[in-house]
C-alpha cells in the first residue's frame, strides 16, 4: 500500500518535471498517432495550446508533412535515441527551424509510443543570418582565400566595386585576375605566405591599389587574419576598406605642403634679394651723395682759405646742390613700395596731353642746347592717372632721349589710343642701348656706360622711377633700340589703368 503510494508521487513528480521542462515535449501513440501527452512549452515552441492537441491525432496539426511524419516514424526506434533539425510551419502560419530529439518506447498497457523534445533553433538561426547579414552588407570589402590565395569567398561590396560575379573570382587569386599588380602584388604575397607559413599567427596590414575589372584604380587597407581550424592555417579572411579618397586628400595636403614651402622659399629668396639690393642702394647712395659733397667741400675750403670766391665756384655748389636734391626727391620715389597710393592719389579722366606738352615746353631750353627737334603726334587723350607721376614718367624719358640724342636730330613723342588702350612712346635718333644690356637698363643706378652716362648728370635711378610708376599704372614699358641708331621706349597702358575700372 506504502509502495503504491510512494509510486503515484513519483509519477506525478515526473509529470510535473515533464510539464515545466525548458522545451516543448509531447508523447504520441504510435498505433493511431494520437497525442497523449503535450506540455505546455508546446504552445511556446510549435505554436498550438497543449489543450488543444491532447487527445488529437497529430496528423491533424502537421497536414503539410504528413509524408514526413511517415518517414520520421520508421527512422525511429524503440529504445533509440533520434536526433533531427526541420523547420515547422506554426499554428500562427510562421514557419521556424527546430531541433528535435525522440524516441520510442513500450508502455505497461502494451502499446508503444513515441516521446519528442523539440527546441526552436531561433538563437542559433538569427546569429547566422546576422553574420550572414553583416558580410553581405558591410561597407567594406570582405573575403577569404585558401592556402593558394585563391578566393574561397567573398561579399556583395567586393563584387560590386570590382565589377566581378562571384563565379570570375572564386577560385582565383587576386594576382590572377590582376586585381594587384606590380609592387603591390609583391608586399600582399609577401604577407600572405608570412602569415601562411605561420612564420606569424597575428593579423597583418597593410596598404595595396586594386585594380577593377574595367580598370579604375582603388587603393585599400586591408586587414587580414589566418583561418585556424585545429592548429592549423588553413587560409586568411580579408577586410578591405577602400581609403581612395582619403588618400586623393592626403595627396593633396602633401602637394599643398610642397606649394606653401616653395613659396615660402621663393618669399626667402626675394627678402634676401631685396635685402642685398638695398644694401647695394645704401652703396650706390653714399657714393653718389659723397661726389657732390666732396667738391662742395673743396670749394668751401677753397674760399676759406683764401678768403675770397669766385662767382663761377659758386655757380658750381649750386649745380651740385641742385644734383643732390634731385638724386633724393628720385631716391624717395624709387623706395616707395608700387603698393603705396595714399602719395600720389589717382584720378579718372587726367588730360595727358596737356601733361605732355607741359613737360615739352619746360624741356625746351635743354633741346634747344642740342638743336633738337621735338615732334609731336599726338590725339587728345584722357586717362585715369596722377598728373604728378605722369609728369615724372614723361619727363625721365624725355630727358633720357634728350641726353643720349645726337645734335640737330628729330625725337618724337607720340600719344596714341589702341582699342582702350592708350599707348606712349618716346623715341630718339641717338647712341641707343646695346642688346645685352636692354633687360637691365630699368634697374636701380644701373647706367650702360658708366664713364658715358654719369656725365650726363644721371646716376641711373630716371628709368627705375619710369619702371615704377608703369607698374603703378599696371602698365607694360619696353624698349626697342639698335646700338647708333637711338631708341624707342613704350609704355602701354592697358583698358583698365587707362580708365581705373
Ligand atoms: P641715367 O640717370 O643714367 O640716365 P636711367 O635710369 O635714366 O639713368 O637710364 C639708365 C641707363 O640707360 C642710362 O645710363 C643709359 O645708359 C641708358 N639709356 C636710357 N635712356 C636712353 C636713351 N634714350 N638712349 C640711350 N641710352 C639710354
Amino acid at each position: 500500500m506504502i509502495r503504491k503510494r510512494e509510486l503515484k508521487k513519483e509519477v506525478n513528480l515526473f509529470e510535473e518535471i515533464v510539464r515545466h521542462a525548458p522545451v516543448a515535449c509531447f508523447v504520441i501513440r504510435a498505433e493511431d498517432d494520437t497525442v497523449k501527452f503535450a506540455n505546455e512549452k508546446v504552445e511556446d515552441v510549435l505554436g498550438f495550446s497543449h489543450l488543444e492537441v491532447v487527445g488529437k491525432p497529430l496528423t491533424d496539426f502537421i497536414k503539410y508533412r504528413l509524408e514526413k511524419w511517415a518517414k520520421l516514424k520508421g527512422l525511429i526506434k524503440e529504445g533509440a535515441y533520434f536526433k533531427t533539425e526541420s523547420d515547422f510551419k506554426r499554428n500562427d502560419g510562421e514557419v521556424i527551424s527546430v531541433k528535435y530529439e525522440a524516441t520510442k518506447f513500450r508502455w505497461e498497457d502494451g502499446k508503444s509510443y513515441y516521446i519528442f523534445f523539440v527546441r526552436k533553433m531561433l538563437g542559433e538561426i538569427l546569429a547566422g543570418s546576422l553574420y550572414q547579414h553583416i558580410f553581405e552588407n558591410a561597407d567594406d570589402w570582405i573575403y577569404t582565400v585558401d592556402l593558394d590565395g585563391k578566393f574561397t569567398s567573398v561579399n556583395q561590396k567586393f563584387l560590386r566595386t570590382l565589377g566581378y560575379s562571384e563565379k570570375e573570382l572564386v577560385g582565383k587569386t587576386a594576382g590572377e585576375l590582376g586585381l594587384i599588380r606590380g609592387d603591390y602584388r609583391n608586399l600582399a604575397t609577401e604577407e600572405f605566405e608570412k602569415r601562411v607559413n605561420q612564420e606569424s599567427s597575428s593579423s597583418t596590414r597593410y596598404q595595396v591599389e586594386v585594380v577593377s575589372k574595367s580598370g579604375d584604380i582603388f587603393f585599400v587597407d586591408i586587414s587580414a587574419v589566418p583561418i585556424i581550424d585545429k592548429n592549423r592555417v588553413v587560409g586568411m579572411q580579408g577586410v578591405a576598406r577602400d581609403i581612395t579618397a582619403a588618400r586623393k586628400y592626403e595627396r593633396k595636403i602633401l602637394s599643398l605642403n610642397k606649394e606653401l614651402e616653395d613659396k615660402v622659399k621663393e618669399r626667402t629668396e626675394k627678402l634676401q634679394e631685396t635685402l642685398s639690393l638695398k644694401e647695394q642702394l645704401l652703396a650706390d647712395v653714399s657714393h653718389e651723395l659723397r661726389t657732390p659733397l666732396t667738391i662742395i667741400n673743396l670749394v668751401l675750403e677753397n674760399i676759406q682759405d683764401n678768403n675770397e670766391y669766385i662767382p663761377s665756384e659758386l655757380g658750381s655748389i649750386a649745380q651740385e646742390v641742385d644734383r643732390i636734391e634731385r638724386l633724393i626727391s628720385d631716391l624717395s620715389l624709387v623706395a616707395l613700395p608700387v603698393s603705396e597710393d595714399t602719395l600720389f592719389p589717382f584720378e579718372k579722366n587726367i588730360n595727358v596731353t596737356e601733361i605732355a606738352l607741359d613737360v615739352i615746353r619746360r624741356l625746351a631750353s635743354l633741346t634747344k642746347k642740342k638743336n633738337l627737334t621735338v615732334v609731336v603726334e599726338f590725339e587728345k587723350i584722357e586717362m585715369y592717372t596722377n598728373i604728378d607721376l605722369f609728369d615724372r614718367l614723361l619727363t625721365n624719358l624725355l630727358t633720357n632721349a634728350i641726353k643720349y640724342s645726337k645734335n640737330n636730330k628729330e625725337i618724337i613723342v607720340r600719344m596714341f589710343k589702341v582699342g582702350e588702350a592708350v599707348v606712349l612712346e618716346v623715341q630718339d635718333f641717338g647712341a641707343g642701348i646695346p642688346e645685352e644690356k636692354k633687360l637691365f637698363i630699368f634697374e636701380r643706378f644701373y647706367q650702360v656706360d658708366q664713364s658715358r652716362d654719369r656725365g650726363k648728370g644721371g646716376v641711373g635711378l630716371g628709368l627705375s622711377i619710369v619702371k615704377w610708376v608703369v607698374e603703378k599704372h599696371k602698365g607694360i614699358v619696353s624698349v626697342e633700340s639698335k646700338e647708333g641708331e637711338g631708341a624707342l621706349f613704350r609704355v602701354v597702358f592697358s583698358h583698365i589703368s587707362s580708365h581705373g575700372e
